[in-house]
């Protein structure tokens, strides 16, 4: 029955778990992230995380996209950086983008929880070290890598709300930057559970 009612979530979003409220309501955290649909290059936000390779030089999907709009310094720059590994989160300015900084992040291929995880917090964490106070994140992994997209989307949420509960008062706002349709429906669908509303 529940796909009279959602039938543009079907294969996207289990309707078992649709009204599930997963953390209390908080709105000094609801305040603090946002779901946006749009190209993250166009941000104008303290930081995006590029969802990059371990070459940290540049490849398809947004890590082309955001070294097009950077310009080659950005490549100059991350040249220096000695690449980065799976799970980890390396700083670089904007270069020609409106945003200060980028924060490249390297995925896992496939579907793995803890190394997707550890890419979301390892972000913020190097924003709150850096006093960074605003990030926009693109859908790590849920291309070219092949991470499933709800799946995918339950480990953001998760890492990020468990981060905030701890972290809030070091950052401004933080972006889920959505690029997808599929994407849009399934961050739509997820938001209330991990940011209910009263
Ligand atoms: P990965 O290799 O980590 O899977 P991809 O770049 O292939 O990275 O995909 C990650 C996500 O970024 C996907 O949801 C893709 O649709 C999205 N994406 C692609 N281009 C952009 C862009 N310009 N802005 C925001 N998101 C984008």
């Amino acid at each position: 029955k529940w796909e009279k009612f959602y039938p543009e979530i079907k294969d996207t979003v289990d309707p078992r778990f649709l009204l599930q409220q997963k953390f209390p309501v908080n709105q000094t955290l609801n305040n603090k992230v946002a779901i946006w649909r749009g190209d993250i290059t166009t941000l104008e936000i303290d930081a995006i995380v590029n969802a990059a390779n371990s070459s940290l030089l540049g490849g398809g999907g947004v890590d082309g996209a955001i070294h097009s709009a950077a310009g080659s310094g950005l490549r100059k720059e991350n040249a220096t950086l000695g690449g980065c590994r799976t799970g980890e989160a390396k700083l670089s300015t904007g270069h020609k983008m409106p945003c200060g900084f980028v924060l490249s992040t390297v995925g896992p291929i496939g579907e793995d929880p803890d190394a997707l995880e550890s890419c979301y917090k390892e972000s913020l964490d190097l924003l709150k070290e850096v006093e960074l106070k605003s990030i926009g994140f693109c859908c790590i992994s849920t291309g070219i890598f092949g991470y499933p997209n709800r799946n995918a989307a339950e480990v953001a949420l998760q890492t990020t709300r468990e981060w905030m509960e701890k972290n809030h008062e070091k950052i401004d706002l933080i972006i889920f930057v959505i690029f997808l349709p599929v994407d849009w429906t399934i961050y739509t669908h997820l938001m209330p559970q991990y940011f209910p509303v009263e």
